[in-house]
């Protein structure tokens, strides 16, 4: 061997020493990176410790691991309440990570910053993607505890069928003790929000006892919390009050403030109910105490309603009037929350659209690639392969263009609905309010319109909550509707206030028309939803005959027939005359 064979030799055999030594660096920070998972969320000090370790030596470890270690890093930051630092790290991750583990961690650690942050269309835009991945995950706790988070997001956008589904897919995987309660827990919810759970407690009392001997207390609290409105609901109050308050001590024992809040804010409703002021404003004042920093829960609301109310039968005017104040501007927070909602969920669905479009041109677009491939490869005079390549293409062609019409249509559809009662909006009632009547003013047909508000539609919300106020709306547009023709223009133009619009149709049909709708609306009956209460609506009629053809004069001409049935009691339809118009100068 040459002396330079030998040199070379030596290197290579340096080298080989050398790799040993490389992989246990990497081995060191694997392991390192496997402790720092095991006490996230068990030991933030200790966790806090090994990131910065682990950041320290980051020269050492593969691209990989530094992504892993990235992902770590984010949770840091949520940790430390700054969600917005790590939606920033987790978006870069979730499009870099090499890793589809890692990629599928990402995603479902985004949906949960976004759902904190109640940025509810970006949170279901990456839940989308991310349960895209779940077929290549195999590590089942991963599995579960994302799927778990997708039922929370769902549930809270009120997108309960897909909650269940989901419910159903964890539960039909063997799981742990935990993970079902958290699934039957979000299965629960979804169903009672619903209307959906059998009439008897059983479920309630199952699933806390299954929860609470697999240690999960706060879960356990939030479904006696629901027991407890179900109890209330069927006028089991008092029973609905010792069954909280026998759990009191241990929901705040878990120092959840979320739990600790609906809690106090359910006894100060209840007892309130029962009579009991001075304990209600105890419970109401602990509530919104849980409450601080979040501006839009529905217990804030009721806590700081039940506040007004004490206040109110203690004579206590001035402190009536600024609880009053809070209630109001929480109440409004709570309904934008609630459109904020509604609006990400269609958002979500147009992006599901359009992505679907995408897809599809693409797919297109592949097959007649490699057409022209097999084509040029048989040579170019195999004139029955061109034929096919044409046909092919004008057959896609064809298809695609029926395709995007087609998403075309439900996109326009989605852009008109409302999304609550699957009416007409107000946009859309507009436009084509305009053109009947342009068509009826050219054949001279008379038109007349009909605008209808609920009743002292508050006090439903107020007393029996938003959902039961969501539940009239849908069963006012379900019973209008099989008034309603074809020809109609009808819509919900606002928050309980509907219109329609009947093409020949003079005062006289209009006024038999609205009388109907009054007596269907008046027979609507709460106990159909669990509680006992009246509907009514009131009633204002216009038509072309005297208001002309123009949309703004007959919707104020109804308006204010409608504030002359208001006046005289509600409940009762009126027609416009032209007296009316001095109610137009009343303050
Ligand atoms: P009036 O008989 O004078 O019309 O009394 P009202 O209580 O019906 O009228 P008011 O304008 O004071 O209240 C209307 C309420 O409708 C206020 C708001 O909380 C509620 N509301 C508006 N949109 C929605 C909705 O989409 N869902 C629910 N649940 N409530 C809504
Ligand atoms: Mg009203
Ligand atoms: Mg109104």
């Amino acid at each position: 061997m040459s002396s330079r064979s030998w040199f070379r030799a030596s290197c290579l055999a340096l080298l080989l020493c050398l790799t040993p030594e490389a992989h246990s660096d990497s081995e060191r920070f694997e392991s390192l990176l496997a402790e720092a998972d095991a006490v996230r969320s068990s030991d933030a000090g200790r966790f806090s410790l090994l990131l910065d370790q682990l950041d320290a030596i980051s020269a050492e470890a593969t691209a990989q691991q530094r992504q892993h270690l990235r992902f770590l890093q984010t949770y840091r930051l949520a940790l430390a309440g700054d969600f917005q630092g790590a939606i920033r790290d987790l978006k870069v991750l979730f499009d870099q990570a090499t890793d589809v583990t890692l990629r599928f961690q990402a995603g479902a650690f985004l949906v949960n910053n976004f759902a904190a942050t109640r940025e509810f269309a970006e949170g279901l835009a990456y839940l989308d993607q991310t349960l895209a991945l779940l077929p290549q995950i195999s590590d089942q706790p991963l599995r579960q505890q994302s799927l778990i988070g997708a039922m929370v997001l769902y549930n809270q956008v009120g997108q309960y069928d897909l909650a269940l589904h989901y419910a159903d897919l964890v539960l039909a995987e063997a799981t742990s003790g935990r993970t079902r309660c958290k699934a039957e827990f979000m299965r629960l919810e979804a169903l009672f929000n619903q209307d959906a759970l059998p009439a008897d407690d059983q479920q309630f009392t199952e699933r806390i006892q299954h929860c609470q001997a697999e240690g999960e207390v706060l879960v356990a609290g939030f479904i006696r919390g629901y027991l407890a409105r179900r109890w209330d609901a069927d006028g089991r109050t008092a029973e609905a009050v010792s069954l909280l308050q026998q759990h009191l001590g241990e929901v705040e024992a878990t120092r959840y403030p979320r739990l600790i809040g609906e809690i106090h804010s359910l006894l100060a409703q209840y007892e309130y109910k029962l009579g009991h002021a001075a304990l209600a404003e105890e419970h109401a004042r602990q509530a919104i105490a849980q409450s601080a920093g979040i501006a839009f829960s529905l217990p804030l609301v009721l806590a700081y309603k039940t506040l007004y109310d004490t206040a109110i039968e203690r004579g206590d005017h001035a402190a009536a009037l600024e609880h009053y104040r809070h209630y109001a501007e929480a109440d409004k927070a709570y309904l934008d929350a609630t459109k904020a909602r509604e609006l990400a969920v269609q958002l979500a669905r147009h992006e599901t659209l359009q992505k679907t479009q995408t897809i599809e041109l693409l797919n297109r677009q592949n097959q007649v690639l490699q057409l022209e491939q097999e084509v040029s490869k048989q040579a170019a005079t195999n004139t029955q392969l061109v034929l096919a390549l044409v046909l092919l293409l004008l057959a896609s062609l064809a298809f695609w263009a029926y395709r995007i019409k087609r998403v075309q249509l439900a996109l326009k559809r989605l852009a008109e609905t409302d999304a609550l009662t699957g009416l007409s909006n107000r946009g859309h009632f507009t436009d084509r309010a305009g053109e009947l009547l342009e068509a009826s003013e050219r054949k001279r047909r008379v038109v007349s319109l009909i605008m209808f508000d609920l009743d002292l539609f508050k006090r439903i919300n107020d007393h029996f909550g938003h959902a039961t106020g969501d539940w009239v709306l849908r069963q006012v547009a379900s019973v209008s509707k099989s008034a309603v023709t074809g020809k109609d223009v009808f819509a919900r133009i606002g928050g309980e206030e509907f219109a329609i619009l009947r093409p020949d149709c003079d005062l006289d049909c209009a006024r038999e028309l609205a009388s109907q709708l009054r007596e269907r609306i008046a027979g609507i009956d709460g106990r159909a939803n669990g509680a006992s209460f009246q509907v009514s609506a009131s009633f204002g009629v216009s038509s072309s005959a005297d208001s002309g053809y123009d949309l703004d004069r007959l919707l104020a001409h109804a308006d204010h027939a409608l504030y002359a049935s208001k006046h005289a009691g509600r409940n009762r339809v009126h027609v416009y005359d032209s007296s009316m118009a001095e109610l137009d100068k009343v303050p």
